[in-house]
């Protein structure tokens, strides 16, 4: 990424363009319709996928169960879209079955789309994508599904055909493994179909000129060309590793992770095992404990980051990331700095107690 900036209006810049949009669909299994890139972020993504796709005031069915399908359906209204919202206890994941019943009462098919957080990173829970399909699919609804895959995207199995997904949102800075600020989006062809007859008035994150600019080879604004540079490296290291192998080191990692928690005597706030993400833990605080305060130590005293408590689990549950460019070292580190941190704030464990029961899920023998 560190280096010289290049001309984006040169004759040799489309190699770099096709080399990212040519390869960037195999990262989410997707053979058909077409990804985008932007200088943006994650929060722009689902501004971008939602103009393009919906007529001014278009109505919306959602599921909100954490901070970032809170924030997709904030974004959905201050754009002006009515969105309906299936209420999910925090720690739990998107009902199919409810999905379904609201589907079906829709029977004028007045919603034009389906807002589905697939990670919620906020509480560390894995919806079902494909379930959710098959629920759109039995109810005979035409919706779209929008799906935000911020935090599972490149780290988790995404499988944007088979699921059957229009539109899928992410950012440069979780499972691409690259600082913030660029902005991914995949689309179906019946998006792309959306993109052509959509209504709501749209600028910066105008797909149309984008698909004119990409076909050969450019962009219509200047790009984020050092972002770009590390986005075609990340995506030849994702491929060489693979994705299935990717998706299989997330949950040998997690599997440790959610271990340590266990023996430090606390909980996931993820409900039930079945929905406990591969990308992250959020960890419950035994009750009268804040957990802003482990997330103050572990920064200060140990020099480690750990995730806030957002929205309704704010000082309830502290977060534990294992996303990306890790490996079992790196979070036996991190495993220590989350126990000296609760240690510190007088949750009763044994030091060590954690770190172990990761390293005996983690450890290769010979
Ligand atoms: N959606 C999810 C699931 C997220 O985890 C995040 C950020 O962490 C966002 C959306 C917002 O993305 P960004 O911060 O890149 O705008």
């Amino acid at each position: 990424m560190h280096r010289q900036q290049e001309d984006h209006r040169s004759s040799a810049f489309p190699t770099l363009t096709r080399s990212i949009l040519s390869r960037l669909p195999q990262i989410v299994n997707q053979t058909k319709g077409q990804a985008f890139v932007f200088p943006a972020s994650g929060t722009a993504m689902w501004e971008a996928a939602l103009v393009n796709t919906l007529d001014p005031g278009a109505r919306l069915l959602a599921i909100r169960f954490g901070q970032f399908s809170h924030l997709f359906i904030t974004t959905a209204r201050a754009l002006g879209y009515a969105v309906d919202v299936i209420e999910v206890p925090w720690g739990e994941a998107a009902p199919a079955d409810r999905i379904e019943d609201a589907l079906h009462a829709d029977a004028a098919h007045e919603y034009q789309g389906l807002l589905l957080v697939h990670n919620e990173t906020a509480t560390g829970v894995t919806s079902d994508v494909a379930g959710v399909r098959a629920a759109i699919d039995r109810a005979q609804h035409p919706a779209l599904l929008y799906v935000d895959g911020v935090s599972s995207i490149a780290s988790l199995e995404f499988q944007f055909d088979a699921w059957g997904v229009d539109l899928a949102i992410t950012g440069s800075q979780k499972g691409f493994m690259l600082p913030g600020g660029l902005g991914i989006l995949y689309t179906s062809e019946k998006a792309l179909a959306r993109v052509d007859s959509a209504t709501t008035p749209r600028a910066y994150f105008d797909l149309r000129a984008m698909r004119v600019q990409n076909a050969s080879g450019y962009f219509p604004s200047t790009p984020a060309l050092s972002l770009l540079f590390g986005l075609d490296e990340s995506i030849t290291m994702l491929l060489e590793e693979g994705m299935p192998a990717i998706a299989a080191r997330h949950r040998r990692l997690a599997t440790g992770v959610r271990a340590a928690v266990r023996a430090w005597g606390l909980t996931p706030c993820a409900r039930r095992p079945e929905i406990e993400s591969d990308t992250l833990t959020a960890v419950v605080m035994p009750d009268g404990m804040d957990s802003s305060r482990v997330v103050e130590i572990a920064f200060k005293r140990y020099d480690i980051s750990l995730g806030a408590g957002l929205g309704e689990v704010a000082g309830k549950v502290f977060r534990i990331g294992h996303l990306g460019d890790t490996n079992a070292l790196t979070l036996a580190g991190a495993l220590a700095g989350v126990e000296m941190s609760l240690a510190d704030v007088g949750v009763p464990l044994t030091l060590g107690s954690g770190v172990g029961a990761a390293l005996s899920h983690w450890r290769v023998p010979a």
